[in-house]
């Protein structure tokens, strides 16, 4: 296996044990809930946000080790960021895990997140991954519907 693939599961491994800002957040002025039902991934991600501000996040529910360590991730790579900030951040997510081929797709700037280019390896995981994303653009743009990776 690659570095970056052994790096990818400790990574993985250490989110889902432990994962970051797993709870409900009750001040939350934006929130959506998100469904993979490919592999029952659920979970419901709360922001608090402050005028265009991630003041804090944290996200909640039940899912595979993938979609919980991505969740955790992705909470703690876009607290404390503007609304524009966490976009351009979904925007790299989305080709870092949909890139074709996988190997060539552009991590720069993306901090501890590049792991997940991992996941390319991984094709069926790939939904598993995005779940927390897409559903953080929902609560992002105050979607109402429950966001389906389907
Ligand atoms: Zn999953």
């Amino acid at each position: 296996m690659s570095d970056l693939g052994e790096l990818y599961q400790q990574v993985i491994l250490d989110h889902n044990k432990r994962p970051r800002n797993f709870r409900r957040l009750e001040e939350a002025n934006h929130r959506a809930d998100g469904h993979n039902p490919l592999c029952g991934d659920q979970l419901t991600v709360y922001l608090q946000m402050e005028g265009d501000v991630i003041r804090d996040i944290a996200f909640h529910g039940a899912g595979c080790a993938i979609s919980k360590a991505s969740a955790s991730l992705m909470t703690e790579s876009v607290k404390g960021k503007t609304k524009l900030e966490a976009e351009q951040i979904f925007e790299k997510m989305h080709k870092l895990l949909t890139g074709d081929p996988c190997a060539l797709v552009e991590t720069g700037g993306l901090g501890k997140l590049a792991v997940f280019s991992g996941v390319c390896e991984f094709p069926v995981r790939v939904k598993c991954a995005s779940l927390a994303w897409h559903t953080l653009r929902a609560a992002l743009e105050q979607i109402k519907e429950a966001v389906s990776t389907e």
